[in-house]
């Protein structure tokens, strides 16, 4: 039996598996990301490999069509919304499941060809705040450190994340470290008590959005028993005043936690050397999660504990590819290799390197945005690409009405049914994980392989492949005639070369020499880089900024405040993991995790079935689990189920699109609900 090295589909660890044909499962013990481990996802990925449900051949109008039919049809429909309403009346809505490759040429055809930058990712719900946190710190969209640091620290602060079952390999990594030296401890900040919690050392139950006045304590803190490094701060820090005085005046009842607690947490902070902050969705999620981002970055910052071995801020991403959609510039707000759409110089360099006809001069239509401009008749022609936005926005009900609006959809995807998928036009089959080749970056910067071990289903073809042939047939073939994957990737790789001279960070210039097929994981520019601990930020005076973030922003709840986020067992909309019955066993169908409290109020028992209804209307109808360990006034409940599963189960249709203003992420985490007894 051959087994074939590539990496999981899942969470942003990237860890390596050892797949094969008849699906035989391992985790690669020569992977850096997991050294052989697996998590329960990706140990049962051979449960998922079947083609029932799968889409094998293109649906134009819901019928079957040949490639041919359906690719002119989306050329035609995309040429004729360019004719008659110009070029920002098309958008593309992709992935972070994407593939570097295939997110590559879709930024192409959308930014340098048609011209505008309507083209955004669900990756503007995982982390866009990181990248607009770390482009006001850094001047660039960096992260600093690598897996190695947790192993290297004396203190882990955990922020937002559950990272026992959203990212649970690297769970599992500090999990050892912290058996190998018991002296490490672990802090983990979260409204919830999860199971990350067990592992922790403190767990301080932050209030909702309550983050940002946290991390302002601390750093007061820091200035206030002399722990900041001045010298760092005077040789490579910008703002760190103006932070420190917004920081002193932040009144520490919004984080709803006692003096004890701040003492305890701020006086292990500024005593320990080397810290690791990790944060997550928790973070990013929020309508204030790039202050969250700059209050924690403020903090690393003032102390030069960043970019040294066992100190930094950690972004932990959480999809297999939001790293590798950044690099490429997969979001409405960037271009490729990390340069700028407002910057002109940046902009001509692109298009003469693409030689393309046009580029785009403006940032375009962000994820929520872009939905809006669906529904108010902007957008006449849409292409969603490897995701499902009618389960998985926030307010869903009125994303999806919206795509039933755009006079023109069309959907590539691996499944025949999905919610979006049932809105389309025009359905795309694309190839999925074990089919297809290609590359991803992980959290730590490390591309790795995603190889193929199974032959392409009936008419399946690769995403890269169909955006090519569409941009063919809208009369660009020679700029998208690519033979296959390592084209287009050797192309972004020289497009980094052109870009060097701009002062980026993402310099992949040594990797022309390394030969696609056999390709080894490693991190960009080479492994075990570390940014930042030589003082060199990528602002254009070399210095890095402090930012003074207000935390009087944070909202006060009044009422229920859902939180909602993943189980352990599943992965997203479940178009995978729901194949998989050990994995479905965990958590089998949507629930309402609720404080003992709350359900009284709400009139609830255990097991009975409970609406949530949002801001906006949308009903949710979940099963009522009463827990302890629920947060008063906070309730949880996963995001995986939709539509097509359980109707009632979609929790996106209570959640509210309410967004960062500087991200344009939306806030998940934090959505009014009314709660009673259905
Ligand atoms: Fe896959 Fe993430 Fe689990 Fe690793 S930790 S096996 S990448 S889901």
């Amino acid at each position: 039996m051959t087994l074939t090295r590539t990496t999981c589909p899942y969470c942003g660890v990237g860890c390596g598996v050892l797949a094969a044909a008849d699906g035989t499962i391992k985790g690669d013990p020569a992977h850096p990301a997991n050294l052989g481990r697996l998590c329960s996802k990706g140990a049962a990925l051979g449960d998922t490999l079947d083609l029932e449900g799968r889409l094998l051949a293109p649906r134009v109008d819901g019928k079957p069509a040949d490639w041919d039919t359906a690719i002119n049809r989306v050329a035609d429909a995309f040429r004729a919304a360019i004719r008659d309403h110009g070029p920002d009346s098309v958008a593309l809505y992709v992935s972070g499941q994407s593939l570097t490759e295939d997110y590559y040429v879709a930024n192409k055809l959308m930014k340098g060809f048609i011209g505008a930058a309507n083209i955004d990712t669900n990756s503007r719900l995982c982390m866009a705040s990181s990248v607009a946190g770390h482009k006001r710190a850094f001047g660039t969209d960096t992260v600093p450190g690598t897996y190695e640091d947790l192993e290297e620290a004396d203190l882990i602060v955990l922020v937002g994340s559950n990272l026992a079952w959203c990212h649970p390999v690297l769970y599992q990594r500090i999990v050892a470290a912290k058996q190998a030296r018991p002296e490490m401890r672990v802090v983990n900040i979260d409204p919830r008590r999860t199971a990350t919690s067990d592992l922790a050392d403190l767990h301080l139950g932050v209030a909702p959005d309550g983050d940002v006045a946290l991390f302002n304590g601390l750093l007061a803190h820091l200035a206030a028993t002399d722990a900041i490094d001045l010298g760092f701060v005077q040789d490579h820090v910008n703002g760190c005043l103006d932070a420190v005085t917004e920081a002193r005046r932040t009144d520490l009842s919004v984080t709803g936690l006692d003096t004890q607690q701040l003492e305890e947490f701020y006086s292990l902070w500024a005593g320990t050397e080397k810290v690791v902050t990790v944060y997550s969705q928790g973070v990013n999620q929020s309508s204030i999660g790039t202050d969250k981002v700059n209050a924690i970055l403020n903090c690393h910052l003032a102390t030069g504990r960043i970019g040294k071995p066992g100190m930094g801020p950690f972004s932990v991403t959480g999809q297999p590819n939001a790293m590798g959609g950044r690099e490429v510039g997969g979001l409405a707000n960037m271009l490729a290799n990390h340069l700028d759409i407002e910057n002109e110089d940046h902009r001509a360099a692109v298009q003469a390197f693409w030689q393309s006809p046009t580029i785009c001069t403006r940032p375009g239509l962000k994820a929520v945005d872009l939905f809006d401009a669906c529904a108010d008749g902007r957008i006449k022609a849409l292409w969603v690409i490897s995701t499902n936005p009618a389960v998985s926005m926030p307010n869903a009900d009125h994303v999806a009405r919206a795509i039933e609006n755009v006079p023109f959809v069309a959907v590539s995807d691996i499944m025949a049914g999905t919610d979006t998928g049932d809105l389309a036009d025009v359905m795309l089959p694309a190839t999925g994980w074990g089919e297809k080749d290609g590359t991803v970056t992980n959290s730590e910067r490390r591309i790795s392989r995603q190889r193929a071990f199974l032959p392409a289903p009936g008419q399946a073809r690769p995403d890269w492949r169909i955006i090519c042939d569409v941009a063919s047939a809208m009369g660009w073939g020679e700029a998208f005639n690519y033979a296959d994957p390592s084209e287009i990737f050797a192309e972004y790789v020289a497009l980094s070369k052109a870009a060097k001279g701009f002062g980026k960070d993402l310099d992949l210039s040594a990797w022309a020499a390394i030969d696609y097929a056999t390709m080894a994981p490693r991190q960009w520019p080479q492994d075990d880089t570390r940014f930042f601990g030589d003082g060199a930020f990528f602002h254009p005076d070399g210095r890095a900024r402090m930012i003074a973030t207000p935390a009087a922003t944070a909202a006060v709840p009044t009422g229920l405040m859902l939180n909602n986020g993943r189980n352990r067992d599943q992965w997203h909309t479940m178009t995978r993991t729901g194949k998989s019955a050990r994995l479905s066993a965990h958590l089998a169908e949507p629930y309402l995790e609720i404080n003992p409290a709350d359900a009284e109020a709400c009139g609830l028992r255990p097991a009975d079935l409970a609406r949530v209804r949002g801001a906006s209307g949308g009903d949710a109808i979940l099963r009522v689990w009463i827990s302890a360990t629920a947060p008063k006034g906070a309730p949880f409940a996963p995001m995986h189920w939709t539509g097509q599963l359980t109707s009632a189960g979609r929790v996106n249709v209570a959640t509210r699109a309410d967004v960062d203003p500087v991200s344009g992420q939306p806030s998940f985490k934090h959505a009014p609900v009314r709660v009673e007894r259905y």
